[in-house]
């Protein structure tokens, strides 16, 4: 039986946690996120002339980044960035503590499109060689801290997976597809982790099999997952849970709303203006003596007279 406990927040914009259990005791035993955008995907991409190419990697980090973040106690930004010498350049993917994301690939529109199938974005084609960041940024407390990866994958999972592998004590497998269908852009990325066995007490040698045994079945059916589920919007990500791991005592937590929201302000592009030396401020001056300045996430326009510059 399906209980949807989440259809108060829309199936292709949230951020699902969900565990699965031992029957017996109903003890947690794997962690789970599934993280479905395509909605915030869409209006992203919807702003960005990104070839097709460049979009489904787009839309894949955005997935990602939401995925990621959600395992992460932070009160502030967690950012996916990647670097490469490919035909895009940098990659960029942010979420707030709230759900506001963002996102931004640039790209050398002189290159040639990378073949790509539905579903697969095909990212060490696309970025070359490079690395990719993963930052938290604490807004109040200051504190920041960043792992940084190869990009030696053949996907985007790779490199999430490294970044576990470096930073987290705990077993963790991810996966993540995009893909741009009938209903718009579909992204949705999934996580499973393994939860640490209660300190304390001795588990017995049954109890640890049974553990094991649970997080090998439950990494075979998240693999045996098709990039159509994924990316069904027929599928919710809670029936999409129970959906893959009916056998192994399933429960969703209520979701968590992603969406697509920037954070430039007047005031924010204004300071850093002030800050441009007078030279380079002399360069972005248009004929009629004022500035332009194009927000690289959302695209929006502001017009600056040049009394906003320094001296
Ligand atoms: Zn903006």
């Amino acid at each position: 039986m399906d209980i949807v406990i989440n259809d108060n927040l829309r199936p292709d914009a949230q951020i699902l946690p969900f565990y699965l259990a031992d029957e017996h005791t109903g003890t947690p035993l794997v962690r789970g996120r599934i993280a479905s955008v395509g909605h915030v995907a869409d209006t992203i991409l919807a702003r960005h002339n990104y070839p097709q190419d460049v979009a489904l990697l787009q839309a894949e980090a955005l997935a990602m980044t939401a995925c990621l973040s959600s395992t992460l106690k932070f009160d502030g930004i967690f950012t996916l960035q990647a670097k490469g010498d490919g035909r895009a350049r940098t990659l960029f993917a942010d979420i707030t503590e709230t759900g506001a994301m963002r996102g931004y690939t640039a790209f050398a529109e002189d290159t040639a499109a990378v073949v790509s199938v539905y579903g697969v974005s095909n990212l060490p084609q696309i970025m070359g060689t490079g690395y990719m960041a993963f930052t938290v940024d604490e807004g109040a407390t200051g504190g920041r801290y960043q792992g940084i990866v190869e990009l030696d994958g053949p996907e985007l999972r790779d490199a999430a997976m490294a970044w576990f592998a470096n930073s987290e004590q705990l077993e963790t497998t991810v996966t993540s597809a995009s893909g741009l269908g009938d209903d718009g852009w579909q992204a949705t990325a999934m996580m499973l982790q393994r939860i640490a066995t209660e300190g304390g007490k001795n588990p017995n040698k049954a109890d640890i099999e049974m553990h094991d045994d649970v997080w090998h079945t439950a990494k075979t059916l998240m693999a045996s997952v098709k990039q159509t589920e994924l990316l069904s919007p027929e599928i919710t990500p809670d029936q999409l849970v129970f959906r893959l791991f009916n056998t192994l005592s399933p429960h969703v937590a209520p979701a968590r709303p992603v969406m697509d929201e920037c954070r430039c302000n007047m005031e924010k592009v204004e300071a850093i203006l002030k800050q441009l030396k007078p030279e380079d401020a002399d360069d972005l001056l248009d004929d009629d003596g004022t500035i332009l300045v194009t927000c690289e996430f959302c695209k929006t326009e502001r017009r600056f007279d040049t009394d906003v510059l320094a001296g």
